[in-house]
């Protein structure tokens, strides 16, 4: 981070000096007492269990030149305390003004599911013309956006943000700082439903992203996605959609499947035809990597770089990460689960299984409030209609998948339930042979990294 001015963050915060001098400055700007550094701006937060105003005064004893408070406190010695009203208003508006110093394109992902997967991809395509910034991990909440931001040097060409959200007015508060040149949607799916209530309001939620869109900027989505290409015509935006529908800005076609190494697909860009390899599966990484291209080509990225960009994107980074191991292969996507990612997973254990036995272990999917029984049948259904050889359900859920699985047809020989890892585990060692494909997935609260490690131990 360059140094940022007491007066340039009074100015942006509106922030009252009870102590210190305005011409100081800050080298770095920390939320966490535990990382603070020489020189930073420490910003208390207000979490569940902790509150950030706690530890204060640690923060400065480590060497934090200042903090924001929201509460008042005993002004100490040379160094800085500012009073705001809101802590993390106030992160947010130094975000916001840090960001402006910088006159480069920003790019802003949001959607439901795929965030983290197209930001990597469209990361890996803009890194062939620009030194490109990102979030780490999946840093894309209210704290990890500006933490993000505060990470911009003077070096960066481009920078590509992945923006979360659980609630509506999240995507509006993070598109104030983020102010994107570009804005993608990847998808509107189910996720989060519990607190939207419906899928209309999912869409209201990430259309917030436009609230902070550059007005020459232009908007890419998803144009498979019903609610995304219903958008079409009413955007006071350039749009450009993607997909497989026929007649899509960029069309992905002739498209066929290298197992486990990826896919590879033609498109048309700029009226010329190209072929592009993804080196990933799924049919979802063509989303991705389709998204990528049209943030590229707005960029003026040369098609050839575009295409090697994506060659090159690095499964490494993916969440459904193939283990190899004692003869069996795992594809580990034990991460996290909502109904979209589960399908992308089931169609990739698919793909993967060519001709070996095929096995899903599917956990419970959480935060689906009312639609919890309908998304968990949905899943054994759709398992089933891929044609998976064993469908193995786990949770307090796993009655819901069966039921969908058996509705289909399914040999109840074929579709079992079990209550917890640990079971499915000691089912597993005696049941797994040479040759098989195993999926694993489910909500980060199943802990199904339990089962990957038993299976690759
Ligand atoms: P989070 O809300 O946890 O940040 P995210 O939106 O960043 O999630 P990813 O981490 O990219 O999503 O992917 C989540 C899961 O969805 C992965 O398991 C991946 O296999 C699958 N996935 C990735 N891209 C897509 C896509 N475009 N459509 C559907 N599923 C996808
Ligand atoms: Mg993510």
């Amino acid at each position: 981070m360059q140094q940022l001015k007491c007066a340039e963050i009074l100015n942006a915060t509106e922030g009252k000096l009870l102590s210190g001098r305005d011409d100081s400055t800050f080298s770095g700007i920390s939320t966490d007492s535990r990382n603070i550094k020489e020189g930073d701006l420490f910003i208390p937060l207000k979490g569940e269990r902790f509150d950030g105003h706690d530890y204060v005064e640690e923060a400065l004893a480590k060497g934090a030149f200042g903090a924001l408070t929201e509460k008042d406190i005993e002004p100490d010695g040379e160094k800085v305390i500012i009073k705001v009203d809101d802590t993390l208003k106030a992160l947010r508006l130094i975000a916001a003004f840090y960001r402006s110093k910088f006159n480069i394109p920003f790019i802003g992902i949001t959607g439901s599911v795929g965030k983290t997967s197209t930001k990597e991809m469209v990361w890996s395509v803009l890194s062939k013309k620009f030194n490109v910034l990102k979030n780490q991990g999946n840093f894309n909440n209210e704290i990890g956006v500006p933490l993000t931001i505060f990470r911009l040097e003077p070096f960066h060409e481009a920078a590509v943000v992945e923006m979360g959200m659980n609630n509506l007015g999240e995507i509006s508060r993070l598109t104030s700082m983020v102010k994107p040149d570009i804005a993608i949607i990847t998808n509107i799916g189910v996720s989060h439903i519990e607190n939207l209530g419906s899928k209309k309001n999912i869409l209201r939620a990430k259309m917030e992203i436009l609230e902070g869109l550059n007005k020459k900027g232009l908007v890419i989505l998803n144009g498979d996605d019903n609610l995304l290409f219903g958008l079409k015509g009413l955007l006071n935006f350039r749009t450009v959609f993607y997909g497989f529908e026929e007649g899509l800005d960029y069309q992905a076609y002739n498209v066929r499947s290298l197992g486990e190494k990826g896919s590879v697909f033609e498109i048309e860009i700029n009226k010329k035809e190209y072929e592009v390899k993804v080196p990933v599966p799924g049919i979802h990484n063509i989303y991705n990597a389709l998204a990528s291209i049209a943030a590229g080509v707005e960029l003026m990225i040369p098609e050839e770089d575009i295409i090697k960009g994506i060659e090159e994107f690095s499964p490494a980074k993916m969440r459904l990460d193939i283990i190899n191991s004692n003869g069996i292969k795992v594809i580990n996507d034990a991460y996290n689960a909502s109904p979209q990612s589960m399908e992308a997973a089931l169609v990739v254990l698919k793909e993967v299984s060519s001709g070996q036995r095929s096995i899903a272990v599917l956990g419970d999917m959480y935060e689906l409030g009312e639609m919890t029984e309908e998304a968990h049948i949905h899943i054994g259904k759709f398992a089933a209609e891929q044609g998976i050889d064993y469908i193995i359900a786990v949770g307090d859920n796993a009655k819901s998948i069966c039921k969908g699985a058996l509705s289909m047809g399914v040999d109840k020989e074929r579709v079992l339930k079990f209550e917890n890892n640990k079971e499915t585990s000691k089912f597993l060692g005696s049941f797994i042979k040479e040759g098989d494909v195993i999926l694993v997935k489910g909500s980060r609260g199943m802990k199904m990294e339990e089962i990957v490690n038993k299976l690759t131990s």
